[in-house]
């Protein structure tokens, strides 16, 4: 393939950023060297009860697994985020809010309000006997509720476990009962794209298959009727009115659960990630505030839900406890039409926007005209995570949204890693669409081969976590055995991330998918990460997802499903011509054996392509497809079964 192009750090973020090129290799060296004086001065970042004297105290063997950060300190997460702020800032903006339906107005809260809200949401839950360690599901629309239920709990003491509002009865059932949950807080209704979601009767649902499920609290969101079970749904507005107006934020051990998080299944049955109080806190922040060179004042948007990690760490807790304005918003981006999220940008004069690769090849779908329509001259950052962007849809955000001005953080993570762990600093790191480039301060990524040997300099295979990091997360609910075979036998004494990267001469890393889908065509192991990039390339082509398949001679052949854009028709012309131009962009080896035309991939409801389901389909194993319980709209794998190239 061509050589990547580079965009150099632009003069201006050089030279106002926190963080320049230099600082960042100094900061990044110090951070490995002296892990404990790093630690620990990095801690400040946070409020204390008891400040920490320890920093990390963890081990990945088996013999003695464990892994702590400042477990002799104490702190509270939500006072982070609010109270702190109240001194110099209680009248800045902590939260704006902007609803589903652009012409209804849109509402704001500051430090004052949000503490007042939250405070008020927190004692409603004591008064219904929620303790510290008590779980509390939380499936909400996003409303500002959701974000003071979450903070509520914080501050109590609670361990939150958001479900997104998107899931089924199903999906929500088996996750309250996992965590062993008492109660739901929940809305009469959600609202997105102009539709309505019967959230309050899901739970009725969920609730006949929930047996540890007591009490249900309804936020009134939509004024839709729902029909309230005696001696267990209670109205939050009823108990609202009899509660005091101050609640104590409960003094947490730095290693006491913060919150539980389902991930979103992808690659099989969700798992409840748990994150702790300290060292979360301060990787959210942390890398908020590095990643995103956040100065107070500034507009922070991510464009998440807060049902995913990505709303926990860059809506809530990353932001907050930096003092910023977030912007949390109900809809859809392209809901009335495709300009909607750069209407947004206008009307509140967004700094940072954060979204997904999903988002923007939806968005790309519609062309230019929708953006250029638009002003955008707030926006000086542009943010991107959940899947490998593909070049062409970097170069689209840079070029036509950030009109050519704006750094694009690309920020690889997970959600047990907590937040950021491979993503450029704007005023420090060249950029090159696709890669991730650098590791954040106190992340030591190694590129390993199949046997775990480390590979140094220019090299291909899977990325491992050689040492722990304060947001990593500390078990999977319930079962601490899963956590250590899952993350830590792979690659003895490593985390294995489960995806594969490459580096290149610079030091810079590129994901190239799972490696679970990893396709070895005639023994070449190949990403699938670079074929789809090669196949949305085309100018035709909307998006595109590759598996592998088997076949006699190659061992695995590569099968593409590809979505055309709006207007293009698919036949065998553009077929053959598909083919021919992954070909001569990435070579023989990578070119398709089959190639299927599809209006819609099979996407989990936070808009990862699931390979999993294309998987089976292009093996023709369509009698076992697994788990669909968290696809957005199960409809589609119909038709990619019926029209499945033999
Ligand atoms: P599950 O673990 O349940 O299968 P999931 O892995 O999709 O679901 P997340 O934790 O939300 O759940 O996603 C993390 C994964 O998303 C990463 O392991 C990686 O595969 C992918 N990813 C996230 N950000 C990026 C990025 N910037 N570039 C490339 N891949 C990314
Ligand atoms: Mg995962």
């Amino acid at each position: 393939m061509a050589q990547p192009d580079l965009y150099p750090v632009p003069p201006e973020w050089a030279a106002r950023a926190k963080v320049d090129a230099a600082s960042y290799a100094q900061l990044h060296g110090r951070s490995l060297a002296d892990p404990g004086s790093f630690w620990l001065e990095q801690a400040r970042r946070l409020d204390w009860v008891k400040r920490p004297e320890i920093a990390g105290d963890w081990s990945f063997d088996e013999k003695d697994f464990h892994i702590q950060w400042f477990a002799d300190g104490k702190l509270n997460a939500a006072a982070n985020c609010i109270d702190r702020h109240l001194k110099e800032r209680s009248d800045a903006v902590a939260i704006i809010w902007e609803p589903d339906e652009p012409g209804e107005e849109a509402r704001s809260f500051t430090y004052r309000e949000l503490h007042a809200e939250v405070c008020r949401f927190a004692n409603v839950l004591k008064a219904l006997g929620v303790a510290k360690g008590d779980r509390v599901t939380i499936y909400l629309p996003m409303i500002p509720e959701a974000a003071f239920a979450v903070l509520a709990c914080a501050r109590i003491g609670a361990i939150h476990s958001v479900v997104f509002g998107g899931f089924s009865p199903e999906a929500l059932a088996g996750r309250i009962e996992d965590c062993d949950s008492k109660l739901v807080i929940t809305a009469d209704e959600g609202r997105r794209g102009g539709k309505r979601i019967a959230l309050k009767a899901n739970v009725d649902e969920a609730a006949a298959r929930a047996p540890s499920l007591e009490t249900v609290l309804v936020v009134r969101a939509t004024g839709g009727e729902v029909t309230m079970s005696e001696g267990r749904d209670i109205w939050f507005d009823a108990v609202a009115q009899g509660v005091a107006a101050d609640c104590p934020a409960e003094p947490m051990g730095a290693e006491d659960p913060l919150f539980i998080l389902y991930t979103s299944g992808s690659t099989g049955k969700p798992k409840g990630v748990l994150h702790t109080t300290g060292g979360y806190l301060l990787w959210a922040a942390m890398t908020h505030d590095l990643a995103f060179d956040y100065v107070q004042g500034d507009v922070f948007w991510c464009a998440a839900d807060i049902g995913w990690v990505t709303g926990h760490s860059y809506i809530l807790y990353g932001p907050l406890a930096n003092g910023a304005t977030t912007l949390m918003y109900e809809g859809l981006p392209n809901w009335p039409d495709a300009s909607r999220i750069w209407q947004i940008v206008d009307k509140h004069k967004v700094h940072t926007l954060f979204t997904a690769p999903t988002a923007l090849r939806a968005l790309m779908k519609d062309g230019d005209g929708p953006v250029r329509a638009t002003d955008r001259s707030s926006l000086k950052l542009l943010g991107t995570v959940g899947e490998p962007i593909n070049p062409e849809a970097w170069r689209w955000y840079h070029g036509v949204v950030g009109e050519g001005l704006c750094p694009i953080i690309d920020t690889w993570w997970q959600t047990e890693t907590g937040g950021a762990m491979i993503a450029p600093l704007p005023g420090a790191t060249d950029l090159k669409p696709g890669s991730a480039t650098k590791p954040m301060p106190g992340v030591d990524p190694q590129i390993v081969d199949a046997e775990g040997q480390v590979l140094s300099g220019a090299a291909e295979g899977n990325l491992v976590i050689a040492r722990s990091w304060p947001g990593q997360m500390r078990t999977v609910w319930g079962d601490h055995d899963r956590f250590f075979q899952t993350y830590f036998t792979t690659y003895p004494g490593k985390y294995f991330t489960g995806d594969g990267a490459r580096r290149d001469g610079d030091g810079d890393y590129w994901i190239t998918g799972r490696v679970d889908d990893v396709i070895n065509v005639s023994g070449h192991r190949m990403g699938t990460a670079e074929v789809e990039s090669a196949l949305v390339a085309h100018p035709k082509v909307a998006e595109a997802a590759v598996v592998g398949m088997p076949h006699d001679v190659k061992g695995q052949g590569i099968y593409a499903y590809v979505t055309l854009n709006a207007g293009e028709e698919g036949g065998e012309a553009l077929r053959d011509e598909l083919r021919q131009w992954v070909r001569k962009e990435i070579g023989p080896i990578a070119t398709p054996d089959a190639l299927q035309f599809a209006p819609g991939l099979p996407k989990t409801r936070s808009g990862k392509i699931m390979r999993r389901i294309l998987r089976k389909i292009a093996e023709g194993d369509v009698g076992s497809l697994g788990d669909t319980s968290t696809l957005a709209e199960p409809a589609v794998v119909g038709d990619l079964v019926a029209n499945r190239v033999a």
